[in-house]
């Protein structure tokens, strides 16, 4: 990549070694020439609004002390509070945290949900932590950033590595520091503790729903379609159960335990049990397994659907894939060159801001609903849900169509349209 001007990245930011956050100001940089006049106000994009960096100690069991570095970005809050999903894993970064939060914001403003973006993260690999140890440091985190997170404020959100019961921890330590229970402070709860139906499931199915319509868009049908997936936990295991649900069938599953391909189909409920019990697809006796995982991007499918972390889809894979439809159920799995590289071979990329709003437009509906304590049906939720996704993706296929870019590029132009327009009226302060 090359270099970009000296005034657009930040100090503490290693100018040299961008990241993910490379990825997104060459994203920004893309939309640009197509923000008319909102083009003034777009540095606010290139420089998050709020970045918290936490030191998080606990005891652990063997009474040693460990410390970890926890993060939360709040990118940008023109359109409402911060909003984003908390990740824990060995890789994060201050790059990949404000990457993160920067997706969100133009998430979130894709599918018009009243927030602006954030994200964070804490710097572990959560499988080394006994349940305890990850309490105390779930608990602590959040103790570290409580200064600014609130239902008004901040709400994360389950990512990669956390789940509901990571949530309610969340929500107990907010509400045990606040004097008073707090449900709105985090979405992505257990249902006891005023989690919404469908949000566990709500980011794989608006993957699918969205795989639906960009299928339909192209004349593929979805009940004879292969597909390939990496990542088999909330994202990817969803979307492939629902896509098998549609008659389709996956032929390779890759994850951070390894890869397996089946070419007349992998039975999806039978490698979802296996995966709960032993926690990757590594050793599952219905499939072959590939032993070169690199192999995985060349297998011969129609629908890809990367789920797993960022920069996945890059220049060394992306003219392998044989996949007619990307469908980006992680943030950030595809770097501008692969991008390229797709667009010109006619392969269709359903961006991430779309493909995999489905999560963030459910824990809207969480927090509305703990808001006014009053619970929707599921059928309710999957309905307004099913209906945010198709119109959210006919607005950015329609665009596209009309200015001949990427659905990424539009998607992005309908995104930061709405954030800065929202940052022009609200003016500078003071
Ligand atoms: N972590 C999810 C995402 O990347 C969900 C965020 C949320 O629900 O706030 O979109």
């Amino acid at each position: 990549m090359e270099a970009l001007p000296a005034h657009q990245i930040p100090s503490y930011i290693d100018s040299a070694h961008l990241g993910p956050w490379g990825v997104w100001l060459e994203q920004i940089d893309r939309v640009t020439p197509h923000l008319g006049k909102l083009a003034r106000w777009v540095e606010t994009l290139k420089r998050p609004k709020r970045i918290l960096i936490v030191d998080v100690p606990i005891e652990r069991d063997d009474g040693s002390i460990a410390h970890f570095e926890g993060y939360r970005v709040q990118h940008n809050t023109s359109r409402g509070p911060g909003k984003g999903g908390v990740r824990f894993h060995q890789d994060v970064s201050l790059s990949e945290v404000m990457a993160l939060s920067a997706w969100m914001t133009v998430k979130n403003a894709a599918v018009n949900v009243p927030y602006g973006g954030a994200k964070g993260g804490i710097r572990v690999d959560p499988r080394t932590l006994s349940p305890g140890e990850l309490q105390r440091m779930t608990r602590r985190y959040t103790s570290e950033i409580n200064i600014i997170i609130g239902p008004n404020k901040d709400i994360p959100a389950p990512d990669v590595n956390t789940n509901e019961q990571i949530m309610a921890w969340m929500m107990d330590t907010y509400s045990m520091n606040q004097g008073s229970t707090t449900s709105g402070v985090v979405t992505g709860k257990p249902i006891s503790l005023g989690g919404s139906l469908g949000r566990r499931d709500a980011t794989g199915r608006g993957v699918y729903v969205v795989g639906c319509e960009a299928a339909a868009r192209i004349g593929m049908d979805v009940s004879g379609a292969r597909i390939a997936v990496q990542g088999f936990g909330n994202v990817g295991g969803v979307a492939a159960r629902l896509f098998t649900e549609a008659g389709a069938t996956v032929v390779a599953v890759q994850d951070h335990s390894g890869t397996v391909f089946k070419e007349s189909g992998i039975d999806v409920p039978t490698l979802l049990a296996h995966v709960a019990e032993h926690g990757g697809v590594a050793g599952f006796a219905g499939a072959e397994i590939m032993a070169d995982g690199s192999q995985f991007w060349s297998v011969d499918c129609d629908i890809l659907i990367p789920a797993a972390l960022e920069q996945q889809i890059n220049e060394k894979n992306a003219n392998s894939i044989r996949a007619r439809i990307i469908l980006e159920g992680a943030n950030g799995p595809t770097t501008p060159a692969a991008d390229d590289v797709l667009h010109q071979r006619n392969v269709l990329v359903v961006p991430d801001v779309v493909a995999n709003a489905g999560g963030v437009t459910v824990s809207y509906f969480e927090w509305v609903q703990d808001f006014s304590s009053f619970f929707w049906t599921e059928e309710e939720i999957n309905l307004r849900l099913t209906r945010i996704m198709k119109e959210a993706f006919a607005g950015v296929w329609l665009l596209a169509q009309e200015r001949k870019v990427s659905l990424r590029t539009a998607a992005f132009i309908v995104g930061c349209t709405r954030v800065l327009q929202a940052r022009e009226m609200r003016g500078l302060y003071p």
